[in-house]
């Protein structure tokens, strides 16, 4: 093959570094040791096991920040991919390595689009920032959750946010996304009598109790979505009940379900129609609820329009904006106030065994990223 280009080079650097969630395995302390060397003040906001980078060049405003993970899922039995799976392997066209496509190689996009615009213009308009955790595709509780607060808590408000999510389909930049929905985890557990399935009298069967709830639930319309959301979805995940034998009448049945839900809904409306549900159905019952992401939703604007712009310059043509997959650390930006849009690599093999990603698309990325940061910044003093 070519030389790798610097950002090629960067992304087998990262995927080299074995660092399944929540580690980062030296990840973010390369990144740190490159941005000083420009200028850029970097910080460690570290919780628990989690670290997370926060890295900074400028004082003025507007905030452009760079979101991004360092982990990684695991990579699942080695002996089913081609080649180790933190072994950075060029197959013709392709970058193959756990993490190439989610999210090292557009990692290594920003980061180089970062240094190449502060190297060009080392007094530029604004702050440009990069946040980077290593608790993205775990519980995310320490991650970007908890950097979030503490920055608002200094006074730096985010106004613009670019996340390096692999939110392309199937070219490079035909899908960003301006938008997710919420996602609502609730576990119901219905109260009955345990007895012999020969008297049912002495007996109240839990599955039968909830059975016309369940029915109801899954019938149920939450909302229409709106232009740009579909629906809220509700999706029953688990139910147990019984005891395994056939004689003998359940006592209680537990279920859990989780809701994709819309900013036509609330988590509190859907809590609420629940427990509504559940009440008409005479159930003895609780239920106990984890939100895990509010929806939000960035309108046009600055962003979503240099974001836009830049993939029609650099591609050829405008993406799809869109509001589907599944959550991102988007969610806990958003709601401090911040635009935020996610542009990222194709995201057809993430997660999966033999992760690839195109080498020519990290650079184009690096492009893309590079061209949003000069639209943002660089006339804005
Ligand atoms: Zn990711």
């Amino acid at each position: 093959m070519n030389d790798p280009s610097q950002v090629q080079s960067l992304a087998f650097e990262l995927i080299r570094r074995e660092s399944v969630t929540p580690a980062d395995a030296g990840c973010q302390s390369l990144l740190t040791e490159r941005l000083s060397r420009l200028g850029f003040q970097c910080e460690q906001i570290d919780f628990g096991e989690v670290l997370n980078l926060w890295a900074w060049h400028g004082e003025g405003e507007p905030t452009l920040v760079f979101l991004g993970h360092t982990d990684v899922v695991p990579p699942g039995p080695p002996g089913q991919w081609r080649s180790p799976p933190f072994e950075p392997t060029v197959d013709g066209e392709l970058l193959r390595g756990r993490g190439a496509a989610d999210m090292k190689g557009a990692v290594a996009a920003m980061v180089c689009a970062m240094e190449r615009f502060v190297s060009e213009n080392p007094d530029h308009a604004g702050r440009l920032g990069l946040m980077l955790t290593s608790d993205e595709e775990g519980i995310a509780v320490d991650g970007i959750k908890r950097v979030v607060p503490e920055l608002t808590s200094r006074g730096i408000r985010i106004d613009y946010c670019l996340v390096g999510e692999p939110s392309s389909l199937e070219r490079l930049g035909d899908t960003i996304r301006v938008g997710r929905r919420g996602s609502l985890n609730g576990r119901l557990t219905v109260h009955g009598v345990q007895g012999h399935a020969a008297y049912p009298d002495k007996a109240d069967n839990a599955i039968h109790r909830a059975a016309g709830a369940v029915a109801e639930l899954v019938a149920q319309q939450w909302d229409q979505g709106n232009e740009f959301f579909p629906p809220t979805s509700f999706q029953i995940s688990d139910i147990q009940a019984g005891v395994g034998a056939t004689n003998v009448i359940p006592g209680r049945l537990e279920m859990a379900f989780n809701f994709r839900f819309c900013p036509e809904s609330s988590a509190d409306s859907l809590e609420q129609r629940v427990d509504e549900i559940c009440q008409a159905h005479e159930l003895k019952y609780e239920l106990s609820w984890h939100l895990s992401g509010e929806p939000f939703f960035t309108p046009d604007g600055p962003l979503v329009e240099a974001v836009t712009r830049s993939v029609a310059e650099a591609l050829g043509a405008e993406p799809r904006a869109d509001t589907g997959g599944g959550t991102s650390d988007g969610r806990f930006v958003a709601p401090a106030g911040a635009q935020v849009v996610e542009l990222g690599l194709v995201n057809a093999t993430i997660h999966q065994v033999n992760e690839s990603t195109l080498l020519s698309d990290m650079d184009k990325l690096a492009d893309i990223y590079l061209s949003v940061i000069r639209k943002m910044l660089k006339g804005s003093a």
